[in-house]
C-alpha cells in the first residue's frame, strides 16, 4: 500500500498555525512513509472561496518546504458530486428535507428543554406526497441529509485516541447539501477521498464526529474508511484557542524573521512526547514522528518558544545556508563571529554595520565628552581580552564614581552611534580595539 496523504483547507482565509500544523503533520507522514502528499483545495463555496487565498497557501506551504505531490481543486469536481449524490439518493441513503432554519431551531429548542440530545428526529421521512407537493407549490426547495445506519455502531481504530465508539442513533442525519444546490463539506470530502485513493486522513480534532458520519457515508458508497489520526487542537499558552492564534501564520513568521525549518521543529513536535529541539533539518523529526506519541491533551503554543527555537537554530545555521541574506560584505569569518548573537537573521545587519561599518557620532554634552576621553585613556592602557567591556566599565565606575545609565550610555553612544542595540559585552570584542580606540578619540 501506497501512503497518500492530503491537507484540504478552504481557501477563504490565509493559512493560521494551527493549520500549518495539520499540512505538516500530513506532510510528514506521506514523507516517512515513502507516500505522496496532496493539496486538495476545498472551494466549493464560490463566494468565500478567492484565488488570493489559493495562492496565498501554496506560497506559505512553499516558504515552509511543504511541497505537494498533486493538487485538487473541489471546485472543478461537481458532476463527481452529483454522480455520487445520485448514487446514494438511488439507496436511499439521502433524503429530502423541507423544515425552515426557524423551524429547526425550535425542534432543538423543545428538545433541550425537556434535557433530551438534540438530534434531528427525521421528521421530513414521515412526510406524504401531498406535503412535499404543498411545500413545492409554496416554493419551498428540500435540503439533503445523509441517512445514517442506527442498527450499526461506528467503530474506527484512532491513531491518535485510539478505539471510538459512537452509537449512530444519538447523531443527527447530518445536512449534506443547501436548498440552492450548494454543498456541505461532508460528502464531497468523503468522495474524494475514495476518489484519491487517500489511505490516512490526519485532521483536527474537532472532526471527529464529522468522521463517525463519514464512516458511513465511505460504507455506504461501497469503500473501506481510511485510516484516522485525529490530533487534539492547538491552543495558546493561556490555554485558548485564542483569536491571536486564529490569525498567526506565515506573514507573521516572516516579518519577526523566523526560518522556516524553527516553524516546522515546533510544530513538529509539540503535543507529542518528544521534546521540542532546535534542529536544522528535517531528518531527525521524520525518524521520531508516529501517531501514538502524539498526546490527546491539547498542544501549547507559545511565540517564545518559537523564538527561542529559532534563535537556537540561527546559531547554527552554516554561512552557505544564510550567505544570500547577510549583508552582501560579509564573509564566513563575519558570520561565524556575530552568530552567537543574534536571535534572527534580520538583527545581522545592524550588528555588522556597527561593528565594521561607519557610525554617526552623536553630540554629546562637555561632561560625557570628558567622561569618553577618560574611557580612551583607560582603555588604551589596557590588556585587550576577555571581558574587555566588563572591566572597562569596572575601571571607569572607579575613577569616575559612574553608574548605571550615565556610565553606560555616553560609551554605547560613542563606539555604537546608536543609544540601544546588542548587549555592549558582545559587542566591543567585535568593534575590536582599534576601531574602538578611534571612536572614542572622535571627543
Ligand atoms: N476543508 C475542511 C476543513 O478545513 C477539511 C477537513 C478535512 O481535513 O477533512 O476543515
Amino acid at each position: 500500500m501506497i501512503v497518500k496523504t492530503r491537507f484540504a483547507p478552504s481557501p477563504t482565509g490565509h493559512l493560521h498555525v494551527g493549520n500549518i500544523r495539520t499540512a505538516l503533520h500530513n506532510w510528514m507522514f506521506a514523507r516517512k512513509m515513502g507516500g505522496q502528499f496532496l493539496l486538495r483545495l476545498d472551494d466549493t463555496d464560490a463566494e468565500r472561496s478567492k484565488e488570493e487565498f489559493v495562492d496565498g497557501i501554496r506560497r506559505d506551504l512553499g516558504w515552509l518546504g511543504l511541497s505537494a505531490d498533486g493538487e485538487e481543486r473541489q471546485s472543478g469536481r461537481f458532476d463527481v458530486y452529483e454522480a455520487g449524490f445520485e448514487k446514494l439518493k438511488a439507496a436511499g441513503r439521502v433524503y429530502p428535507c423541507y423544515e425552515t432554519a426557524q423551524e429547526l431551531e425550535l425542534k432543538r429548542k423543545i428538545l433541550l428543554g425537556r434535557s433530551k440530545p438534540p438530534v434531528y428526529d427525521r421528521g421530513a421521512l414521515e412526510l406524504t406526497i401531498e406535503q412535499v407537493a404543498a411545500y413545492e407549490a409554496e416554493g419551498r426547495r428540500p435540503h439533503w441529509r445523509f441517512k445514517l445506519d442506527h442498527e450499526t455502531p461506528i467503530t474506527w481504530k484512532d491513531l491518535v485516541r485510539g478505539e471510538q465508539k459512537f452509537d449512530a442513533s444519538l447523531l443527527s442525519d447530518p445536512v449534506i447539501r443547501r436548498e440552492d444546490g450548494s454543498w456541505l463539506y461532508m460528502l464531497p470530502s468523503a468522495i474524494d477521498d475514495v476518489d484519491m485513493g487517500i489511505t490516512h486522513v490526519v485532521r483536527g480534532e474537532d472532526h471527529v464526529s464529522n468522521t463517525a458520519a463519514q464512516v458511513q457515508m465511505f460504507e455506504a458508497m461501497g469503500a473501506s474508511p481510511p485510516e484516522f489520526a485525529h490530533e487534539a487542537l492547538l491552543v495558546g499558552k493561556e490555554g485558548k484557542l485564542s483569536k491571536r492564534l486564529g490569525s498567526l501564520g506565515v506573514a507573521s513568521f516572516r516579518e519577526q524573521s523566523i526560518e522556516p525549518i524553527a516553524v516546522v521543529a515546533l510544530l513538529a513536535r509539540l503535543g507529542t512526547s518528544d521534546p521540542v529541539e532546535p534542529v536544522t533539518g528535517i531528518e531527525p523529526l521524520l525518524e521520531t514522528f508516529d501517531f501514538a506519541r502524539f498526546s490527546r491533551a491539547p498542544a501549547r503554543f507559545d511565540d517564545e518558544e518559537l523564538k527561542l527555537i529559532n534563535q537556537k537554530i540561527v546559531h547554527q545555521l552554516d554561512y552557505a545556508y544564510v550567505a544570500d541574506r547577510l549583508p552582501a560584505d560579509m564573509d564566513e569569518a563575519g558570520w561565524h563571529a556575530i552568530r552567537p548573537n543574534v536571535a534572527n537573521i534580520s538583527d545581522v545587519a545592524d550588528w555588522w554595520q556597527i561593528a565594521s561599518g561607519e557610525i554617526e557620532w552623536p553630540d554629546l554634552e562637555a561632561e560625557d565628552a570628558a567622561y569618553i576621553r577618560a574611557a580612551h585613556a583607560a582603555l588604551a592602557d589596557m590588556d585587550w581580552g576577555d571581558d574587555i567591556w566588563k572591566r572597562l566599565t569596572g575601571a571607569l565606575k572607579e575613577a569616575t564614581g559612574r553608574k548605571g545609565k550615565s556610565l553606560f550610555m555616553p560609551l554605547r553612544l560613542a563606539l555604537t552611534g546608536k543609544a540601544h542595540g546588542p548587549d555592549m559585552g558582545e559587542m566591543l570584542p567585535l568593534i575590536g580595539r582599534d576601531m574602538a580606540l578611534d571612536r572614542l578619540s572622535e571627543y
